[in-house]
């Protein structure tokens, strides 16, 4: 069995449930101690189950909370050497048998959850993307990245549950009020994912074993969620793909919990 919740998705903040009978974490955690804590219960998962806390990398979009939640919970706190150095500050103090080492690529198991880590092209300091597996069932979390490389595109196969950025519309972004150097950097091959990418790679991932994709971390200001899924939605179906038919596709709201998933 595995459990996925969106309890917040976007630039104003991330956080993302991942359960197994015996397992529970939070990966990210861009909105305060008490908005997370509040999230968790909203889907009654108690905040002081969690064992670990997971980050993705260092955007305070990601992190916000991390530091107070590994304090408050007494969690221990993964993250890659390179994110550790680069929020150091930001997280306050964490207590030394707190402080854990995700790797660039590779795997650690937690509990009854296998971890699988991969290099995303991002912005950040040694970012990294997730698969979880436990049992048959596997899902991935993908956001924050540029573009998605081959390698990723590999590994990202035959999995129950894709989770990927569809950060914005690309002519929103274009026509948005956002300063060239900002719009350049989002486009940039380390800056966010488009509806267009995301259903483009999508194309190349989908296999019948996919039944559940959810679009994640849009833009406040240069995108909508009926537009993101209409946009990756139309675009599979002019590839043979059915949207709604052979895997549902779902959209992650940006500020309540959301796309509750079972994957049994
Ligand atoms: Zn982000
Ligand atoms: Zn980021």
């Amino acid at each position: 069995m595995l459990e996925i919740c969106m309890l917040a998705s976007g630039s104003s903040g991330n956080a993302v449930y991942v359960a197994t009978e015996k397992t529970k974490l939070l990966v990210d955690a861009g909105l305060s101690g008490k908005r997370l804590a509040a999230a968790l219960t909203e889907i009654g998962a108690e905040p002081t189950a969690l064992q670990a806390l997971l980050i993705s990398h260092d955007h305070n979009d990601h992190i916000y909370g991390a530091g107070v939640m590994s304090r408050r919970y007494r969690l221990p706190l993964y993250a890659t050497e390179p994110t550790w150095k680069a929020a150091k500050n930001r997280l306050g103090k964490i207590a030394a048998e707190h402080c854990r080492r995700l790797p660039l690529c590779g795997r650690l198991v937690i509990g009854d959850l296998l971890v699988e880590t991969f290099p995303v092209p991002h912005d950040a300091a040694g970012p990294v993307g997730f698969i979880f597996r436990s049992g048959k069932q596997a899902a991935a979390l993908v956001t924050d990245l540029g573009y998605v490389t081959p390698y990723i595109l590999d590994r990202l196969q035959q999995l129950d549950c894709i989770i990927l950025e569809a950060n914005h519309d690309e002519e929103m972004l274009m026509n948005g009020s956002y300063p060239w150097p900002l719009k350049q950097r989002i486009k940039g091959n380390t800056g966010h994912l488009s509806n267009t990418l995301a259903a483009e790679y999508l194309r190349k991932i989908l296999t019948p074993k996919t039944k559940y994709v959810i679009l994640a971390h849009l833009s406040e200001q240069n995108n909508l969620p009926q537009l993101a899924y209409d946009t990756v939605c139309n675009r599979l179906e002019a590839s043979g793909h059915l949207p709604g038919k052979q895997f549902s596709v779902q959209v992650a709201r940006r500020h309540t919990p959301s796309c509750y998933l079972r994957l049994v």
